[in-house]
């Protein structure tokens, strides 16, 4: 047996799936409703004084940014999205969110912290600076996380795979390819997983490419099974599991 450090399952306080953003969750519903309550865009008088203030024009069009691009980008979110999707998602929300408000607002953030008492307005867009600046804490726990888990398997890759060989036999677990195979996670590491034996398996690079960020056990769908590998599989998995064998 390997003796891996990391083998022991630890438990890490961030929230893999989501990144600490709530598609179309409370934060949505209140800046869309402090829109609602706001003049027109096209009423002369408000804009004029979204000019004459920089930083109520800040918190607007964060606002504004963050209410469409919700809109947009978590148009299909739902309970039947994938975790690795929904990583995807809050990333491209984030990135699309810091170009159009959310890095202008930033700047202003004192004086939208001094306002949010008093104006809605402020305390919403203080609010979504406040779930970004989770979102950095939550992502940079996840990349410590990566790393760490990459360094380990860069670390210990001949172990890895002469127990690999040893359990499941040298070649790919999906298409029986003896060609250009590596060591994959059966749950990605920015999903939480981790290099650890019972959470990997061989793959060739076609199937590895094809897997992509998602959690698939190969191994577990095959009928020779090895003995000995009990790691359940849960519903979504099934989903893929079903899919990649009628190819
Ligand atoms: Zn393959």
């Amino acid at each position: 047996m390997l003796a891996v450090s990391g083998e022991r399952s630890i438990s890490i306080q961030v929230d893999f799936e989501t990144l600490g953003i709530k598609p179309k969750g409370e934060l949505f519903e209140r800046a869309s409703k402090v829109l609602d309550s706001l003049p027109a865009w096209n009423n002369r008088s408000f804009r004029l004084a979204l000019f004459d203030d920089l930083p109520k024009n800040a918190a607007y069009e964060l606002l504004v940014s963050y209410v469409r691009c919700q809109e947009v980008i978590f148009k299909h979110y739902g309970i039947h999205t994938e975790r690795w999707q929904a990583r995807r998602l809050v990333d491209t929300f984030i990135n699309a969110c810091l170009r159009c408000g959310l890095r202008r607002a930033i700047e202003f953030r004192d004086h939208i912290e001094d306002a949010a008492n008093t104006l809605d307005l402020h305390s919403v867009a203080l609010a979504i600076i406040r779930e970004y600046e989770t979102y950095c804490s939550q992502k940079a726990g996840v990349d410590k996380h990566v790393e760490a888990q990459r360094r380990l398997i860069d670390s210990k890759r001949e172990e890895f795979l002469i127990a690999l060989e040893k359990r499941d036999g040298l070649f790919c677990n999906e298409c029986e390819s003896l060609g250009e195979l590596r060591i994959d996670h059966v749950e990605p590491l920015s999903l939480g997983g981790f290099s650890v034996l019972h959470k990997l398996q061989i793959l060739c690079s076609f199937c590895n490419g094809r897997k992509c960020n998602r959690t698939m056990y190969y191994l577990s769908g095959r009928k020779d099974r090895p003995q000995g590998i009990t790691e359940p599989i849960d519903a979504s998995n099934q989903r893929y599991e079903t899919q990649s064998h009628r190819h």
